[in-house]
């Protein structure tokens, strides 16, 4: 199949001649309240979910999980053609504030060319795009071009607490050759790109103590150690001026850049001075010769989150504080492992301040899939198709997905495909979705599954 597709052809022309009706199911679906913190109207969402699966012939099934359930449903009935797995979430953020919002998040509300509701773009919007697609296919064929399994969680905005056990246990029904997650935003210039992972993360607390109870500095001082200072000088040997972290072994499982990766990093639109005036800075941090692009997705990143201890209110107060905290969070990447990271860590603190305790909080594994997958070309054909411009490319995103259960547990390539706005304001007040990226979305979403069919199986190893 050449860039002209017929089939594709009538799919778009389809898919143009149902834009109210399919706006109008959207709304139906958003206004819909899905607030897995809140618990509040879950059971509604996913049943909402489960009748517009069935209607395409998924078969879905609801998968308790302990927490708030999953849907599974699949269409596979194209004996030798590629299977997909599709993967995306019911669930939304709490609303709140919601006197920040100009129209209620639960009231959908359109102004200008975008959709306002909370989830319209994370991720009610993009699942239901691909859902879309899958009608729009069925309407104008005979058959699904290849073979779709769909999983739709109702956890993700708490950190998927069930989903590597899902996974485990439902390991035979969720067998495909790629995953795809139309999820988060397209790149800070609008332009659409594809996502090839996600740094992980370890987090963690170093709690110091000192004497049993805050003492007087002028009379303690030089006499009862300090627990901030402890902090400090623990901290202090931890990342380097110069910006290097200095924990032993730190970047012994760091998988170098290949020159594909390095060669999409640096056809990245970015623009140094603006992102610097975006957010107030006068310079980046050290190494100052890292390029910027380098630095988000190849190296892991040390950070300190916040430090308390003493008093740190108006005016003086002489005080020698008798405990300290600081919270830290690392993030990783391929191939440093929570565990590995963890255990570096340790014993670092172990060697240079034995009697500050060490509390892990969370951790997820960071993973990456290869820019020379034999799905990569099917997916950008798919964007040229629907948007007559080839996606940026990016091997990893800054922060943390679970996309480790998928590559590493099942072993499978995981896309990320982002249909929203770069401004869709996901997790705040008055998040949107560009009307038109929704239907961009639904072709985008036609458009790969026809790519995905029309791959040779000899161009799949
Ligand atoms: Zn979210």
């Amino acid at each position: 199949m050449d860039a002209f597709s017929p089939e594709l052809t009538e799919v778009f022309a389809h898919i143009d001649t149902h834009r109210q009706s399919y706006l109008d199911r959207l709304v139906a679906y958003v206004r819909q309240p899905s607030v897995s913190a809140q618990g509040v109207g879950m059971a509604e969402a996913a049943t909402l979910l489960l009748t517009e699966m069935e209607r395409l012939g998924m078969h879905p099934r609801i998968i308790e999980t302990g927490g708030w359930p999953m849907l599974l449903g699949s269409r596979c009935e194209v004996p030798g053609a590629p299977t997909v797995l599709l993967y995306g979430h019911y669930d939304v953020q709490p609303p709140e504030p919601l006197d920040a919002w100009l129209t209620p998040p639960f009231e959908p509300s359109i102004r200008g060319n975008r959709l306002y509701a909370r989830g319209v773009a994370d991720n009610k919007g993009q699942h239901f795009a691909q859902l879309l697609a899958i009608e729009a296919l069925l309407a104008t064929q005979a058959a699904l071009p290849c073979n779709v399994l769909m999983l739709i969680e109702g956890e993700e905005e708490l950190g998927s607490p069930h989903i590597l056990d899902i996974v485990h246990r439902h390991r035979d029904d969720l067998q495909a050759d790629l995953v795809v997650i139309a999820d988060g935003p397209v790149h800070a210039s609008e332009r659409s790109w594809i996502v090839f992972g996600a740094r992980g993360i370890v987090s963690f607390e170093l709690h110091a103590r000192g004497a049993s109870t805050d003492l007087h500095s002028g009379a303690w001082g030089n006499i009862a150690p300090n627990p901030l200072w402890t902090l400090v000088h623990l901290l202090n040997t931890m990342k380097s001026p110069g910006g290097e972290i200095t924990i032993d072994g730190i970047y012994d499982a760091v998988r170098p850049l290949s020159a594909a990766e390095r060669a999409t990093l640096s056809d990245l639109p970015v623009d140094p001075a603006a992102i610097k005036a975006r957010v107030g800075l006068t310079r980046f941090d050290a190494p100052a010769d890292r390029p910027l692009g380098e630095r988000v997705v190849a190296w892991p990143s040390l950070t300190i989150n916040g430090m308390t201890g003493g008093y740190s209110g108006p005016g003086a107060k002489t005080v020698l504080p008798s405990t300290a905290r600081v919270k830290c969070d690392m993030r990783l990447v391929p191939d440093q492992t929570v565990a590995g990271v963890r255990e570096l860590i340790a014993a670092h603190v172990q060697q240079h301040a034995p009697e500050v305790e060490l509390v892990w909080l969370g951790g997820m594994e960071p993973s990456r899939t290869p820019l020379d997958s034999p799905f990569t070309p099917p997916l950008q054909q798919a964007f040229i198709d629907a948007e007559g411009q080839a996606p940026l490319l990016m091997p990893t995103l800054g922060g943390s997905l679970p996309n480790y259960v998928f590559t590493r547990d099942l072993g499978i390539p995981t896309f990320i495909v982002p249909y929203a706005n770069a401004d869709q304001n996901n997790h705040a007040p008055n998040e949107n979705l560009l009307i038109d990226r929704f239907f961009l979305g639904i072709k985008t979403g036609a458009a790969l599954l026809t790519r995905l069919g029309a791959l040779p199986r000899s161009a799949r190893t």
